[in-house]
């Protein structure tokens, strides 16, 4: 089903640091589409979820070993908080050694999925029992950062951008590298001429046509110069097999 605009996304974060994610939802696109009522996002904290007077959300790991790792009790506590709702929510962990996230994955969210909670770990990690509540567990990339909070917000981020009304242009997002299964063309703004570089001329030209492909032929050239793999998983046309002959042709 592919949601109207009044189809509100709602997303939820499990955090020790609420004020990440706040602090980068009130600005920008994340914070008009909050406002127009495409994405919800609530916060919280999984701190207010302990029951003992120190309020511990780590605790050192069984078998020694450097570093502390985030207790189950506080996760396990605001999830039956949260499930009280009865609402249908999928959950997401996020963790270096989860699934690497994607533009398909953004699309397929944005498509499917109208409540997402994210769990965001911190330390060296999560007691190995939380991941059993999770119905995904998602990496954004093959490098450690220091806690989820960033995680949640990249997937909240290229989730909310396909959603219907949150571009100002839905061709914005149509058109964007991966969307296509291509990288983007290149884009100038004024002035045409800067510090000796030129704006090539077809774009000044406004010949709808010329530009469109002179566009398709950059794609293509781009993507072949730096991620050729992403090609394989394209159908490309009998004119995007003729632009690639004369993107070879050019490099010969
Ligand atoms: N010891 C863990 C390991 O080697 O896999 C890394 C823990 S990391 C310092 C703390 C938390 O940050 C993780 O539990 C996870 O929630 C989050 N995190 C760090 N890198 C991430 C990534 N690439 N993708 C998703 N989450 C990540």
């Amino acid at each position: 089903m592919t949601p109207g605009i009044f189809d509100t996304m709602t997303f939820e974060v499990l955090t020790l640091f609420p004020d990440i994610i706040n602090s980068y939802l009130s600005e920008s696109i994340m914070k008009r589409a909050i406002e127009r009522g495409a994405v919800r996002v609530d916060v919280y904290n999984i701190r207010d979820f302990t029951t003992d007077k120190h309020r511990q959300v780590d605790d050192s790991p069984y078998g020694g070993g450097a570093g502390m790792v985030l207790k189950p009790e506080p996760v396990y506590n605001a999830l039956d908080y949260l499930d009280r709702d009865g609402l249908e929510r999928f959950k997401v962990l996020l963790t270096p050694d989860g699934r690497v996230f994607n533009q398909s994955l953004a699309e397929e969210y944005a498509g499917d999925r109208r409540r997402i909670l994210f769990i965001a770990g911190r330390y060296e990690g999560f007691d190995e029992r939380i991941r059993a509540v999770s119905d995904e567990e998602l990496s954004i990339g093959d490098y450690v950062l220091t806690g989820g909070e960033l995680p949640a917000l990249v997937i909240i981020d290229a989730v909310t951008r396909l959603l219907p009304g949150v571009l100002g242009d839905s061709r914005s997002a149509e058109e964007e590298s991966f969307t296509t299964g291509l990288l983007d063309y290149p884009q100038y703004t004024r002035p045409a001429e800067f510090r000796g570089m030129r704006v090539p001329d077809v774009l000044l030209g406004g010949n709808h046509e010329l530009i469109r492909r002179w566009r398709r032929k950059e794609a293509l050239r781009h993507t072949l110069q730096r991620r050729p793999e992403l090609l394989q998983r394209v159908n490309l046309s009998e004119e995007d097999n003729e632009l690639i002959r004369e993107i070879k042709e050019e490099e010969e």
